[in-house]
């Protein structure tokens, strides 16, 4: 009996402490910003926070490439703050969300946009649209204390040095405590999940050669740039 070939390698995220972070599960949160919900079509009634998932070995670490994935002609950039979480947690009560997790990164939601509007407007699921190769860029895991409760600060994404994205943390419509209580009554959340909590106004499509450069606030930033189709 042996092993038929190598099993996946843990995911690892480089921490501003000097350690790797593996990751456990994505999580992801959709329409978080009422003008991003408004761009998409929809009203920003604070209705409950709705997730989606993503692999694990979507991540790609700040300085990489994303190969321009096939099966779209519209792959679209989102700039949101992403949470991980450090410590396990069923049913969490909202003031004790935090202390659930360990620290803060900005990251990417990479879509393809066709495929999720095609899935929405059929009332399909969205995996095909969000759960793609190389959809996840993540930027250095800065421990909790750099964003305290993350509440606000400005967060931004340019494109070859232009800005398509600018908001502020003080407009996610659940903010992170809620969205980890929230979650937490869906799953039992553990160290080693990551949260993307939802993009800003703004988004729009990259090709081949962008130049992407994500920032939040007290957080290093993310830098990634759009590849050639994968192969
Ligand atoms: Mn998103």
């Amino acid at each position: 009996m042996s092993v038929l070939f190598d099993p996946l390698p843990p995911v690892l995220i480089p921490t501003a402490d000097g350690n790797d972070y593996p990751v456990r599960r994505i999580f992801c949160v959709g329409r978080n910003y009422a003008e991003h919900a408004r761009e998409m079509g929809f009203d920003p009634d604070r209705e409950p926070p709705f997730f989606f998932t993503k692999w694990p070995e979507t991540v790609i670490r700040s300085g990489g490439v994303v190969p321009y994935p096939q099966a779209t002609d519209n792959f679209h950039y989102e700039v949101e703050l992403v949470v991980a979480i450090g410590k396990s947690g069923r049913a969490i009560p909202v003031e004790q969300a935090l202390d659930h997790v360990w620290g803060y990164a900005v990251g990417l939601d990479m879509t393809r946009r066709d495929l999720q509007l095609e899935a929405r407007g059929k009332g399909r699921p969205w995996d095909t649209g969000k759960n793609v190769e190389a959809s996840s860029p993540i930027g250095l895991l800065h421990p909790a204390e750099a964003l305290g409760d993350a509440t606000k600060g400005a967060i931004r994404l340019t494109v070859n040095g232009a800005v398509r994205q600018e908001s502020d943390l003080a407009k996610l419509i659940w903010p992170v405590a809620d969205v980890v209580a929230f979650l937490s009554t869906l799953y039992r959340l553990e160290p080693g999940d990551l949260i993307y909590t939802g993009t800003p106004a703004g988004v729009g499509a990259v090709v081949e050669g962008d130049v992407m450069h994500a920032t939040i606030e007290g957080l290093a930033p993310l830098d990634v740039i759009v590849g050639a189709s994968a192969e």
